[in-house]
């Protein structure tokens, strides 16, 4: 699933970075936007001549299917700088407003001399702005200007617009603040082609068939921009899902741990539980013989280096079971068990060897004081108040268990004492200090 995904995230990544290269290869070498000024754009057109500044030139503007001819007689006159001038006018009846040639970044001059000599062109681009010009004065407005001579031009002739300049005799003229030195062509109100300032008198002709402003759709600036910001909102995008994802993956591992630990737990208890039930006899609650096993484990690993076993039988239960019926039986069963433990030490273990038979396991316990706490049983249990005002007494037999004795003959000599004193008479206490084979009878 994982590994899924890291393939879908690779694979998207991969998509966007193609998307990016597309984008960059489009802007560089993809469909340009272009505005053509010529024949059939459909701009007023204004021929212009030095006679409107004293001098005597005369602009003649005829139109030959696709193009413009302008032509031009420049007579030399008081006027200092004689020309010739085809205007494109592009404000805008409706809008009173130019046109926003901001966003190209070149235009191509589809321009050539047919007589008699190149003479270099003035390629003009006025600009409005309400801060220093005024609608009526053509004057006023911006001249964004590049003068082309005879020498440089070809055809067409690509001029960058970030070449053309703002000639000084206009700002000097109007006073203009260093705020609008730089060229504008936000607001470009006409587009002059004009002789250029080396012409001397004679007749030329200048053939005008179009003009071509190219621009990108969108700068490149922008274009940094918008990728720029596209990928830094998709770095956060990423980043942020992939906290947001971590912190819940580490929230659900928490849960799911504690969860565990829980149950862990509640098993562990339930482990207990049953580990208990299983080393407890159920009619009496004291321990069974399994209950019984880890006394003689610890003595087995030498923990504990005195033990002492009393076997206790009550005498001729099944007398009592048979007259009083099974039931009262239990009853004395559990009597007695509670008399018992509630007669010996904490450290010492009362366990149901089987039937009416019971062994107390009694730790650091030499055999004199094993024998004493026999006597003080045997005593209680005679003492006792029964069931159905009947008396009941028990048999113990007593043993100290020897240096490397094992558990089984440890009890066998136990279990021995126990049949001599059931052998002797009942409701009294015998011991062995010996093995089996040489039983010796303390009473
Ligand atoms: P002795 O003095 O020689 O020990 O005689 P006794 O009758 O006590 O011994 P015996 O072994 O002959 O009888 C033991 C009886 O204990 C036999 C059996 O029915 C009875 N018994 C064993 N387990 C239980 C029990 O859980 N409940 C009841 N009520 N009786 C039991
Ligand atoms: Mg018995
Ligand atoms: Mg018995």
């Amino acid at each position: 699933m994982a590994i899924q995904q890291d393939i879908t995230k690779a694979r998207l990544l991969g998509v966007l970075i193609l998307i990016t290269l597309l984008v960059l290869l489009l802007q560089y070498f993809g469909p340009q936007k272009t505005l053509v000024l010529g024949v059939d754009a459909g701009a007023r057109i204004e021929t212009i001549d030095d006679r409107n500044n004293g001098g005597s030139s005369i602009a003649t503007l005829t139109r030959d299917g696709e193009r413009y001819i302008l032509d031009c007689e420049i007579v030399a006159s008081s006027y200092a700088w004689p020309y010739c001038e085809i205007s494109f006018i592009l404000t805008s009846d409706a809008t009173r407003r130019g046109i926003d040639l901001s966003s190209f970044t070149e235009v191509e001059l589809h321009i050539h001399y047919s007589k008699p000599q190149d003479f270099g062109i003035r390629f003009q681009l006025v600009n409005f702005n309400q801060a220093y010009a005024k609608a009526e004065d053509t004057n006023s407005q911006k001249y964004n200007a590049i003068e082309l001579y005879d020498t440089h031009i070809r055809y067409p002739q690509r001029i960058e617009l970030s070449h053309m300049q703002v000639p000084t005799w206009w700002l000097s003229q109007g006073k203009i603040p260093p705020d609008y030195w730089g060229p504008e062509f936000d607001d470009v109100r006409g587009v002059q082609i004009a002789t250029g300032e080396r012409v001397t008198p004679g007749k030329y002709q200048m053939i005008i068939e179009h003009v071509e402003f190219r621009g990108k759709y969108i700068s490149d600036h922008q274009l940094l921009l918008i990728l720029v910001s596209a990928w830094t909102a998709l770095g956060l995008i990423y980043f942020f899902t992939t906290l947001h994802k971590a912190k819940l993956e580490l929230h659900n591992h928490q849960q799911k741990q504690q969860q565990l630990e829980s149950l862990n737990r509640l098993l562990n208890q339930e482990q207990q539980k049953l580990e208990e039930r299983l080393a407890r006899d159920p009619l009496t609650g004291v321990l069974n013989r399994e209950g019984l096993a880890p006394i003689f484990q610890q003595q087995a690993q030498g923990q504990a280096t005195l033990l002492s076993l009393i076997f206790i039988d009550i005498d001729h239960f099944k007398k009592i079971n048979d007259h009083y019926g099974h039931n009262v039986g239990d009853q004395v069963l559990l009597i007695f068990a509670q008399a018992l433990s509630g007669n010996t030490r904490e450290h010492d273990s009362l366990a149901r060897w089987g039937g009416e038979e019971f062994v107390l396991a009694c730790p650091d316990t030499p055999l004199d004081n094993a024998l004493g706490l026999a006597e003080k049983l045997r005593r209680c249990i005679e003492e006792c108040e029964w069931p159905k005002g009947m008396k009941v007494t028990a048999s113990f037999g007593v043993a100290q268990q020897m240096e490397n004795e094992s558990p089984t003959d440890f009890i066998g000599r136990a279990d021995k004492a126990l049949y001599v004193a059931k052998a002797q008479g009942r409701n009294c206490v015998r011991s062995s200090q010996h093995a089996p084979a040489q039983l010796s009878v303390v009473g």
